[in-house]
């Protein structure tokens, strides 16, 4: 099973429109319901744990318009800007100290 992701710019959480392919010899007997939830949960299981950036930054609205994005790892302020891109651009290239992001 695959997954196609359409717009590689998109924020998250992302659409994606899952995809099943297999051999004619392959084809599913009996129930196709339950095989297709079969594989949807072995693919995601191999995906593992889904982390989103929420998880891991706190993102701060302040009074002067611009947001500032701590670190939940090791707490230090990664970013303050008006500029969302400029924060998920900090946000991705965090070293964390902590090694915890
Ligand atoms: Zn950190």
């Amino acid at each position: 099973m695959y997954a196609y992701r359409f717009d590689l710019n998109e924020r998250e959480p992302v659409t994606a429109t899952a995809f099943l392919c297999y051999d004619k010899d392959e084809a599913p007997t009996g129930d196709y319901v339950k095989f297709l939830v079969k594989e949807l949960k072995r693919f995601l299981a191999e995906l593992g744990p889904i982390e989103s950036v929420e998880d891991k930054f706190r993102r701060q609205p302040l009074s002067d318009g611009t947001t500032m994005s701590l670190c939940y790892g090791c707490g230090e302020r990664v970013a303050q800007s008006e500029d969302i891109g400029e924060i998920e651009l900090a946000e991705s290239t965090h070293e964390c100290q902590l090694g915890l992001n």
